[in-house]
């Protein structure tokens, strides 16, 4: 049977620390008196975790509650804020100006391009899409086919630097054909 770290150490089994139930004891860490515990969390994960950790959190839990914690603060600043600084919020209003807005700079090169309806009229859509395709700070959006409209199956989010050099490309009319075109190809396969 495992030791309990230290004999000193109070058997907590059976106790309830937030969402955890701890179960039996679990090896302590290397080089660590600190004595550790298997739990079970309310969810139905099990976990394990040092006696502090278990004692100072109130909330504790396998690591459930901090990411539903996570989603409901982006639900709430949604709600509250819009999420209109985020630089999501940006791209979104710069994609739909370029393709409907006369008066922007860059809507020359966009005349009938299209923002699909998914995303036309809903943020978090978009939002929520690029999360999940690979959006970072300083990436730009990219339509894989410069003839297709701004929708899910026609877009990616690259690199600034690399988008730039694509649409240079693709703007002076160039017909330089792309070797492979492995994004796509990876794209299609993680979908
Ligand atoms: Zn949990």
């Amino acid at each position: 049977m495992t030791r309990v770290g230290s004999s000193r150490t109070k058997d907590l089994r059976g106790q309830k620390f937030g969402k955890l139930t701890v179960l039996e004891p679990a090896e302590a860490r290397p080089n660590s008196t600190n004595a550790r515990w298997l739990c079970q969390c309310e969810c139905g994960s099990l976990c394990v975790k040092d006696s502090g950790k278990l004692k100072i959190s109130p909330n504790i839990s396998c690591g459930c509650y901090a990411r539903e914690q996570g989603i409901r603060n982006l639900v709430q600043a949604t709600r509250k804020h819009g999420l209109c600084g985020h630089p999501l919020h940006k791209a979104w209003t710069r994609m739909k100006s370029r393709c409907y807005c006369p008066s922007d700079h860059a809507h020359r090169f966009y005349i009938g391009r299209q923002v699909c309806a998914e995303w036309k009229d809903d943020f978090m859509a978009f939002f929520t899409w690029s999360m999940q395709h690979g959006w970072e700070h300083g990436f730009e959006i990219d339509r894989v086919e410069n003839t297709g409209d701004y929708s899910p199956d026609n877009c990616q989010w690259l690199p600034k630097s690399e988008h730039h050099s694509k649409t240079a490309t693709e703007q002076t009319g160039s017909k330089r054909p792309r070797p492979a075109n492995t994004r796509v190809a990876n794209r299609t396969v993680l979908q």
